[in-house]
């Protein structure tokens, strides 16, 4: 084979190489942020859930107050029925005291009633807002998805094509070079790799200056002396 041709050979391999690489960064990329967002999703979605619920608790709360200010309310229209009625004076004097005590605990009830209405305010407006912060993630996490999406299936179909297209180029090299391309494979994301200022741009060793130069020149076929890949020089298109 013509040097020249071969050494063309290998430059496209390199670039295809690199666009699987690309590729493969795509798919790595995507599918670690298509983690993270459902996974922030569910903490937005929990976060909202657990507001939800606080909200029915201290509505309940709520509730229960009320229910036992009525109770209060009804005992105490009962004592002060019973007290028009009452001439001794002992009797009397008890009863005034349970209908203080009671009057008392109206009061404290219905103190408490006030705060949590404040409260149930509050723990509505902290559900309403983390509804919509829930809802605004979904929103911007499902284009996000859906465009990623559309960019792993592209990334997809395009490694199958440069995988082939990798093959079909080893196959038209030497044997030789071939079955070291191969193996370089197994062993690296890409068997050739580009000269980066004199030296390897995959393991960065420096090669002896005759060797630089007939990789950056094009001149020759040149191997890293350290990682045994082969080292071309960079598009010229
Ligand atoms: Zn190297």
């Amino acid at each position: 084979m013509d040097p020249e041709v071969m050494l063309n050979l290998m430059v496209e391999l390199a670039g295809l190489e690199e666009e699987l690489a690309a590729a493969t960064a795509t798919l790595v990329h995507h599918s670690r942020r298509d983690l993270h967002l459902r996974q922030l999703q569910d903490e937005y979605e929990a976060d909202a859930a657990q507001a939800v619920a606080k909200g029915r608790d201290a509505a309940v709360s709520l509730r229960g107050t009320e229910v036992r200010i009525q109770d209060i309310e009804a005992a105490l229209a009962h004592k002060r029925d019973q007290v028009v009625g009452i001439s001794d004076r002992r009797q009397y004097k008890a009863l005034q005291a349970e209908i203080k005590a009671l009057e008392k605990e109206l009061d404290r009830q219905e103190t408490e009633a006030i705060e949590l209405m404040d409260d149930v305010g509050r723990r509505d407006r902290q559900a309403g807002q983390a509804k919509g912060e829930r809802d605004t993630q979904e929103d911007r996490g499902s284009e996000e998805l859906a465009r990623m999406a559309e960019e792993t299936n592209r990334a997809r179909a395009a490694e199958q094509e440069i995988i082939s297209e990798i093959d079909r180029l080893i196959g038209m090299l030497p044997d030789k070079i071939a079955r070291h391309a191969i193996r370089l494979r197994t062993q690296y994301p890409q068997a050739v790799v580009r000269v980066q200022e004199g030296a390897c741009g995959g393991c960065f060793s420096r090669f002896p200056a005759q060797q630089g130069i007939d990789a950056e020149k094009g001149k020759a076929l040149v191997r890293c002396p350290s990682c045994a890949r082969f080292v071309v020089h960079k598009s010229w298109k």
